[in-house]
């Protein structure tokens, strides 16, 4: 059974979590910090739903396969039926607005990006995606002026502004459903700013969003 999507507010959204579609290098300067080329079309793979937990239960980051890193994103819940939207008219399918942490299996990744295998093993792993609650989105949003923030142990970790993005939400749901129909309950993972490293074992992790969202939970 599909996660349960929910507004902050407790509220069901009605939209049962389907898959997560997630963007990487989204942000220039994480691109930059992980020695990756800064990329001229997006990078886009899959999370299915089975990868997605509530962000509030406690997070597993002790692995036997290596490090486990964070990457806070924002994240989209979607709304309706999408497939070759324009930039312009993607933005009315979206229903509301989370954060997400893209967990990812980092020396496990390296040793897939070597040999040139895909990411599932490191990147949609059961747990892979705790995701928060969703704020409905605003009349007057304007997607390239939301900002959001990881404090670890009351440290701030990661910041990010959505202005900062190499593919703007618009353009980067047009360039999505080029290939990929987006369903209502799906989610869109829109890329991490830099500050990416491993989770600490028994940390409280704080996320924001300027929307008004806030959630915390801890690390084991
Ligand atoms: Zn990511």
């Amino acid at each position: 059974m599909s996660m349960i999507t929910r507004f902050t507010d407790g509220r069901e959204t009605g939209l049962p979590l389907g898959k997560i579609l997630c963007v990487g290098r989204n942000y220039a300067e994480h691109a930059r910090e992980l020695n990756n080329p800064v990329p001229t079309s997006p990078i886009l793979f899959i999370k299915p739903s089975t990868s997605a937990v509530a962000l509030e239960d406690p997070i597993e980051s002790q692995f036997t396969y290596g490090e486990v890193h964070f990457e806070t994103e924002l994240a989209l819940l979607i709304g309706e039926r999408m497939s070759q939207v324009s930039a312009e008219a993607s933005v009315s399918g979206i229903a509301g607005v989370g954060l997400a942490l893209d967990l990812t299996l980092r020396d496990v990744q390296s040793a897939l990006k070597e040999k040139g295998h895909p990411w599932e093993r490191a990147k949609s792993f059961d747990g892979a995606c705790p995701l928060s609650r969703f704020v409905p989105v605003p009349k007057d949003v304007d997607w390239r002026a939301l900002g959001f923030q990881l404090d670890i142990d009351g440290q701030r970790q990661q910041t990010g502004d959505t202005g900062d993005m190499l593919f703007d939400i618009p353009a980067l749901l047009e360039e999505m459903t080029r290939t990929f129909t987006l369903e209502p309950g799906d989610v869109v993972l829109t890329g991490t700013p830099a500050g990416v490293g491993a989770l600490p074992r028994n940390a409280e992790l704080s996320l924001s969003l300027s929307l008004g969202l806030a959630a915390v939970t801890q690390t084991r």
